[in-house]
This record gives structure tokens, C-alpha cells and sequence, in this order.
């Protein structure tokens, strides 16, 4: 190395800050000293953790010293530095704390603990570390219990008697405001409890050898083979139905590219990561294989991190935060699943596990294989202009066809009834002992004027989508670009008075359905029934085991699981999808319906499918109820083009929250000029929507506004938006947030 011509060093800091800083190394620290280390360094008052960037040449000005250096290795390498820095521009997120989030968080746990991150700490290939217990105190003090999630929290703990930190954040996700607020009021008391963990425990698998491969697979295989072989950066799209047989695909080109000494990575949506997939990787290949899971503590997401980082593993299979794994040599990343709207992280830094896929494959040059059955609209569209190369297996891999939907008018009917076409299915269905599945969306958060007449729905003249109901001010609102109308008594279409703004519950349909079906075994699966741990593998068990002949469910039941039984699906209420203010509607419709028939029939019969709604005439519907993708994707990709939406507008979203509703609103307002001359100076055309409140006005205690910003060209927007990062700094109790690329709008 050539750096030791200065003694100054670049330093990011994870906190919400701009800039890096320069420290000087005091001499007896130098040896230490080298970039992808933590240094402990003065900051204002305190003394706060930073990562080394590099060295920087010659400054005049005093600069403060490093006080210590907290490891003996680097943590990141040159080339995911190089990643921390494209993602940390490209989502005008702060340096430092874009490395924080990618590190595991075990790291940080440690050197709160004041020990060294490096291998002493291993004892006989097991590390001693600590995991945080919570008990319910007992007796519980005379305080008032909060409301909300603490709560559900609570009886959790109460009911289970104990519960660690990981199982809780493995269920009620981030917790820890709630947790640390149970503490404070003495209602749940903590212990430190140390943990040995074995970090190479795998069940045992019988090995299995790749399957003969049909004609499409072959193909596909190929293709990312020879990709593979060129060593340059390829991306692909595979295109499959669930069941044709895509993961073998993946498991053929991995074998080839163990073969010539690189690895891969693969990312599966958090809820399809389950251990029947994990161990189809372990039956097919002797490698190590790490996995990087939600339901891992601190500490065993460290353990697999560092497996990695030392060369141990050639294949790590993981959800969204998987695309930061230390991994070298990549030979090629598959997105399984590259749809699905949980790869976008959508708080703190908020990026997009799927798009910086195809950035560390262009990096690394690899192979990048985006797999769907049911790909995003801008997925298709960079498909057929040729920017992914397009693999298609048309066909399931058991020769069953996928079944086509029969939709049912449910206009001017008695909205809160299953109609008879699936009634009279239903109990034919029951007759012959098969399974049905009734779905029905979980009621949005936002409610919407729908007529039960006509089915006519309130939209916005400017943006296309669904006007969102205040109750407040009883007016309907465009959450884009603050468009608004009083409410209407009747329908603005066909003059109805059966205008409402509530949709079916899943209660209420469970209801209906043992009304009707008294002898059929009922269950319900959705939000409330699977709150439990084991809640949701309950539910499934019961209807594997053929205990259900009904099952009432949320789109939970859409993705990931296997109901081989299952031969009739009946949907009753597709608008919640449909109409949702969000201008993805139409292709959230699409693929939720798809994933729904692709769930029936999976056994040997091929099933049937019936659609009850309000828009039978809904291209969404009928393109997917007739399996004609290409129809769909033609039709929305017009649909986009003319209301200016990606992939031909690139978006950007700024939100402002606060805790008063009124500061909000006006900082909102005020805000509005300011990012107006912002676009003068940056230049470009960009086009500014809002402020409007934002549809779940409140979230978390929070009131929430929002500003969409559309440019057809991403430079444009991307300088308005460093701009504003850089010059505006929001009044005290108000916060700012940027989304690059937002999802659910
Ligand atoms: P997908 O990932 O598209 O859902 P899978 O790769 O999981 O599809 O394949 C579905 C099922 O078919 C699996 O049980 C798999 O083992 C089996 N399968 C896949 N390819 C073949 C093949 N060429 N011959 C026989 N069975 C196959
Ligand atoms: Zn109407
Ligand atoms: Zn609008």
C-alpha cells in the first residue's frame, strides 16, 4: 500500500449528516489503521463509531485525532465500499449510516460491550455473545397499560412468559420503542441471558442430483451459462409460472458456476425463505451455504456474516438485506420473486434490494437473473426493449395447465353475500371433497368511494388513481397532487344512492360462509388468527392435513405456500386491490390474481377459479383471468405511457411528518416554494404533485405529507432532490424523508 505519505484518514459517521470528516491518526494508532476498519472518533462532544473510507491528502486546518481503532480486520472491502457509495448517492441516504444498515447489527452489540470484533472470541468454533430476555413483571405495576402495539406486545410476553428480543422483532417487527417504553413503566423487566451458538448447525439432508432438465429449462440454463462463461455482467429475466420449474434452473447454473470457483447469491422474499427451500440448496450441494433469515438474533446474523466474510460459504440464500453480504466472487445473483414489494426497504434507508441487484452484478460482472411469474410492469417493459434478456418457461413442470377465471358480475347485487355461481361451487366443490380457498383482500388502509351499483370509483382527473376518503373534512382527496371534491350523496356515474366506502371483513365473510355451509370445516387466516407464534403454520398444517374445507383468507394466503387439496379458489372482493390509491393498482390486481390461480389446482386436478367483483369488465381481471400476460402488460404499459407513470417517468417522493397535524400541513406548504426554485436552479423538467396528506394521514402517531415528483429524465430529479437534501433543513419537530424509486405510493 502506498498511503503512508499522510496520516489523515476520511471517515463516514452513521448519523443523518451530508458529508465525511477528516480525522488526524495519532502515530501509535497508525499501524492500525486501514479502510473498512471502525475508529471511535470525537464528534462535538461525544465520541461516536465511524468507518474508514480511505486517506485523504493534506489539509491545513486543524483536524481532531483519532482516539482508538475497534478492529483488528476490515469489515468491507474495497469493492462494497464501492456499492455503500452508489447506493448512498443514488438514495441521497447518508454514507455512514448506509454502511451501518449493511453491516450486521452483532457488530455494533459488541463494541458496545467493549470487546474486540475479531476471532478471539471464539471458543472451540463457538462464540460466547448475550441476548436480551423480556419477562412480564409480576407482580405487573399499578401504571396504565399503552395502547397499541406495546400492548399486543405485552400480552405476548405475558402469555408466552418470556420472549427474546429476536423472536419479538421475528413478529411485531421494530419493536424497540416499544419495548424500551414496557421497561421504563416496570412492566416488563429484561435479563441478559448468554447464548452458545453452534453456527454451522444444519439439519441433516439426503443429497439429491440435478433432474433432467424439459426443453425451456434447457434453454434458460444455457443461456445464463454461457452468460456466465463470458464473465461480463448479463442480466436476465425468467419468466415461470410458480411450479416451472425455475428453482431447478437456478440450482443447474449455480452448479456450474461452483465449478469454476465463484459463488452466488440468491434473495427469496422474507416469506418464502422457509428451511424446505434452504434445503434444496443443501441436498444439492456439498458448499457451505449461509442464510440470512429475519428470525436470526443479532448474534446469529453475525455469525453467519462472518462465515462469509471469511471465505466459508459460496452460496447465501437471504432476504432484502442479503444484497449487502460479503460475498466475493459473485458469479451471479438471482432475485426470486422479483415482483414482490418486500425487497424495497421502506424505512430509514430506504433502497431496493431487486435494482441494486443488477447494480453489484454490473460491479462484480455477473449474472443477474430476475425470476417472476408475474414480473413488475417496468420488469416486462425493460424485457421486451431488449435492457434484460427475456427466458421464458411456459409451462408447469407437471404438464397441469394453469386454470383460466370465470368472473361473476357482482354489480347491483346484495354486496355482503357470496353469490350463487360460488355458493352452488362451493358446495359442489365440498361434495367431492375438495378444498376451497375464499380470498379477500385485507380492507386497505385508505377507504374509497365505491357505487355497488356500477361499480364506478372516484378518480383523479390529473393522476389516475383512486381518490382517497377524509372523513374529517368529508371530502375526497388525491394523495398525489391534493386534487379534491366534496363527497357525493349518489354516484357522479349512474346516479345511484348504494355509493359506500366499506368493504367486506374477513369476519364477516367467515360468517356468511358457516351460515351457509354448516357442516363445512371453517378457518380463517389473516391478520388477527396468525398474530400467535405458530399461528400461521397452524393454519397451514390444518389445511395440509385436509382438517379445512374452507379456508377464509388475506393475500397472506396468496404467496409462497402449497395447497395441493385446494380446488375451487373463490375471490369476493378483488377491489381492495383494484382500487387502491396507487398507480400500480391494475398490476397489483394482476398479480395477485395470477399467484391466487396458480394456487389452485396444484394437485392433480386442475382446479377452478371464480372472480365475484364489482369491475368484471377490468382489463386487470380479464387478462388474468384468461392467462393472456402479454395482453396485460401491452395494455397497462399504454396506460402508464399516458398518464406519465414508470417506466416512462422516473419518481421521486418527499414526505414530511410531525406530530401536530396543523405544522405539518403548513411546513408542507411552505416547503412547496422552496422545492419550486430548487428546480429552477437544478434545471430539467421535473413535475411537482402536492403537497397532499398522505393516505394514511397518520402513521404511528405521526401526520404525514407528501410531495410525488415525476421526470422523465433521472438526472433531473436526482439533482432537485440532492439539492433539497443539501439546503433544507425542517423546523424543530418535523422531520424529512426522500424515497428514491418509491414503492406503494
Ligand atoms: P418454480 O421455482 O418455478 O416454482 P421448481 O423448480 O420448484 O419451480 O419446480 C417445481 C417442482 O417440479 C419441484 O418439485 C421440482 O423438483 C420439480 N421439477 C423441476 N424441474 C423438473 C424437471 N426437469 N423434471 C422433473 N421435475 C422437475
Ligand atoms: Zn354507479
Ligand atoms: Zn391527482
Amino acid at each position: 500500500m502506498n498511503h503512508s505519505t499522510t496520516d489523515i484518514i476520511e471517515v463516514a459517521i452513521p448519523l443523518p449528516l451530508d458529508t465525511t470528516f477528516h480525522y488526524r491518526v495519532p502515530e501509535g494508532l497508525m499501524p492500525r489503521i486501514a479502510p473498512g476498519k471502525r475508529v471511535l472518533v470525537p464528534f462535538g462532544r461525544r465520541k461516536v463509531t465511524g468507518y474508514i473510507l480511505g486517506f485523504a491528502t493534506g489539509e491545513e486546518r486543524e483536524l481532531r485525532e483519532v482516539a482508538d481503532v475497534l478492529d483488528d480486520a476490515p469489515l468491507f472491502t474495497p469493492r462494497e465500499l464501492e456499492i455503500y457509495r452508489w447506493a448512498a448517492a443514488y438514495y441521497l441516504h447518508p454514507l455512514g449510516e448506509v454502511i451501518k444498515a449493511a453491516l450486521p447489527a452483532g457488530i455494533n452489540v459488541q463494541s458496545r460491550r467493549g470487546t474486540s470484533t475479531d476471532g478471539d472470541a471464539m471458543t472451540g468454533g463457538r462464540r460466547v455473545l448475550t441476548e436480551t430476555v423480556y419477562h412480564p413483571a409480576t407482580p405487573p405495576p399499578a401504571v396504565e397499560v399503552p395502547r397499541g402495539k406495546a400492548s399486543s406486545i405485552l400480552s405476548h410476553i405475558q402469555q408466552e412468559g418470556k420472549a427474546t428480543a429476536a423472536e419479538l422483532r421475528g413478529i411485531f417487527a421494530d419493536c424497540a420503542p416499544q419495548l424500551r417504553r414496557l421497561r421504563e413503566l416496570g412492566l416488563v423487566v429484561t435479563e441478559e441471558r448468554e447464548v452458545y451458538r453452534d453456527p454451522f448447525r444444519e439439519e441433516s439432508v439426503t443429497p439429491d442430483a440435478p433432474l433432467p432438465l424439459n426443453p425451456g429449462q434447457t434453454e434458460a440454463r444455457d443461456r445464463i451459462v454461457a452468460a456466465i462463461d463470458t464473465g461480463r455482467f448479463a442480466p436476465f429475466l425468467l419468466h415461470g409460472v410458480t411450479g416451472s420449474g425455475k428453482t431447478e434452473v437456478y440450482l443447474q447454473t449455480i452448479a456450474h458456476l461452483l465449478d469454476a470457483g465463484r459463488t452466488a447469491l440468491v434473495l427469496v422474499p422474507e416469506i418464502a425463505l422457509t428451511p424446505q427451500l434452504v434445503n434444496r440448496f443443501r441436498r444439492r450441494f456439498r458448499c457451505g451455504i449461509a442464510v440470512l433469515h429475519s428470525g436470526l438474533s443479532d448474534g446469529e446474523r453475525y455469525d453467519e456474516w462472518r462465515r462469509i466474510r471469511r471465505g466459508e460459504v459460496a452460496i447465501v440464500i437471504g432476504a432484502r438485506s442479503a444484497i449487502f453480504a460479503p460475498l466475493e466472487r459473485i458469479g451471479m445473483i438471482v432475485v426470486d420473486e422479483e415482483h414482490e414489494s418486500s425487497y424495497k426497504q421502506s424505512e430509514g434507508f430506504r433502497y431496493n434490494a431487486r435494482d441494486l441487484a443488477l447494480v453489484r452484478g454490473k460491479m462484480e460482472k455477473a449474472s443477474v437473473v430476475l425470476g417472476s411469474a408475474t414480473p413488475q410492469v417496468t420488469t416486462w417493459h425493460a424485457a421486451v426493449t431488449g435492457k434484460l434478456t427475456l427466458l421464458s418457461l411456459p409451462e408447469r413442470v407437471n404438464g397441469l395447465p394453469v386454470p383460466h377465471a370465470e368472473i361473476i358480475d357482482a354489480r347491483g347485487k346484495k354486496a355482503d353475500a357470496i353469490l350463487p355461481l360460488l355458493a352452488d361451487a362451493t358446495a359442489a366443490n365440498l361434495a367431492n371433497g375438495g378444498q376451497t380457498l375464499v380470498f379477500l383482500n385485507r380492507r386497505g388502509f385508505a377507504t374509497w368511494l365505491t357505487c355497488e351499483e356500477c361499480g364506478h370509483v372516484l378518480r383523479c382527473p390529473n393522476c389516475a388513481v383512486t381518490l382517497t376518503y377524509h372523513q374529517r373534512k368529508n371530502r375526497h382527496v388525491c394523495h398525489y397532487c391534493d386534487y379534491a371534491i366534496p363527497a357525493p350523496s349518489v354516484c357522479p356515474d349512474c346516479g345511484s344512492t348504494r355509493v359506500t366506502h366499506l368493504g367486506l371483513g374477513t369476519e364477516q365473510v367467515e360468517e356468511l360462509v358457516r351460515e351457509r355451509f354448516p357442516e363445512a370445516r371453517v378457518d380463517r387466516m389473516d391478520r388477527d388468527t396468525t398474530r400467535g407464534r405458530g399461528g400461521h403454520a397452524r393454519i397451514l398444517r390444518k389445511v395440509a392435513e385436509r382438517k379445512t374445507d374452507i379456508l377464509i383468507g388475506t393475500q397472506m394466503v396468496a404467496k409462497g405456500h402449497d395447497f395441493p387439496g385446494i380446488t375451487l379458489v373463490g375471490i369476493v372482493s378483488v377491489e381492495s386491490t383494484l382500487n387502491i390509491p396507487d398507480y400500480r393498482s391494475a398490476e397489483r390486481t394482476y398479480q395477485l390474481m395470477t399467484q391466487l390461480m396458480g394456487r389452485a389446482g396444484r394437485g392433480e386436478d386442475a382446479g377452478r377459479v371464480i372472480i365475484q367483483t364489482l369491475n368484471p369488465d377490468h382489463y386487470a381481471l380479464i387478462h388474468a383471468g384468461t392467462a393472456s400476460m402479454e395482453e396485460f402488460y401491452t395494455t397497462e404499459l399504454a396506460f402508464r405511457q399516458e398518464t406519465g407513470y414508470p417506466p416512462f417517468v422516473h419518481l421521486g417522493a418527499i414526505y414530511l411528518t410531525g406530530t401536530a397535524a396543523s405544522a405539518v400541513e403548513q411546513e408542507s406548504r411552505r416547503l412547496a416554494g422552496q422545492i419550486r426554485t430548487l428546480r429552477r436552479e437544478a434545471g430539467g423538467h421535473v413535475e411537482i404533485l402536492g403537497p397532499s396528506p398522505a393516505p394514511l394521514l397518520k402513521l404511528r402517531g405521526r401526520y404525514r405529507w407528501q410531495f410525488l415528483l415525476k421526470a422523465p429524465v433521472r438526472s433531473a430529479l436526482h439533482r432537485l432532490l440532492a439539492r433539497l437534501r443539501r439546503t433544507y433543513t425542517p423546523p424543530s419537530g418535523i422531520r424529512i424523508l426522500i424515497d428514491v424509486d418509491p414503492v406503494d405510493l
